[in-house]
């Protein structure tokens, strides 16, 4: 109960402080318009599980903000993205995954594979890794 709130108080400065794009899912998802499976969330980002995970753990971390891919950040945004490190190395712990290993992607564009149009960072793990990539 507690805790949800906490996301809910969280998720509203988040919108606040945050210019969101109105057409963007995963802004909805941070702003709380749009439900998911939040595993954390603080004023700069949130993790929540994938919709289609393709591992048993597959959690997605965004930065609240709106920046739509690798393409978009700006100088400004290193604190954001230094933080959303931290808070994928934590997600790899609350998973118990850090031991055995995971892999982290970052889509970006037509051609990386990118469907959603506001960056995040992919946290898969739970069993073996295929290979190779690309
Ligand atoms: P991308 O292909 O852009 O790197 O990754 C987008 C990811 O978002 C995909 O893995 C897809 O399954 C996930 N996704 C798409 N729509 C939703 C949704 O509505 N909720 C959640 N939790 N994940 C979604
Ligand atoms: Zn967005």
């Amino acid at each position: 109960m507690l805790r949800a709130f906490a996301i809910h108080l969280y998720s509203r400065i988040s919108y606040l402080r945050y210019k969101m794009n109105s057409n963007c899912l995963f802004c909805k998802i941070a702003s709380g318009q749009i439900a998911a499976k939040i595993v954390y969330q603080d004023e700069l980002v949130t993790a929540f599980r994938d919709i289609r995970p393709v591992a048993p753990t597959h959690v997605l971390v965004i930065p609240n903000k709106h920046i739509q891919s690798i393409n978009h950040v700006e100088a400004d945004d290193e604190q954001i993205l230094g933080h959303l490190f931290t808070v994928a190395r934590r997600v790899a712990e609350m998973e118990a995954i850090t031991e055995n290993g995971y892999r982290t992607v970052i889509n970006t564009g037509t051609h990386g594979g990118q469907t959603i149009f506001h960056m995040h960072m992919h946290v898969i793990g739970g069993q073996p890794m295929k290979h190779p990539m690309g």
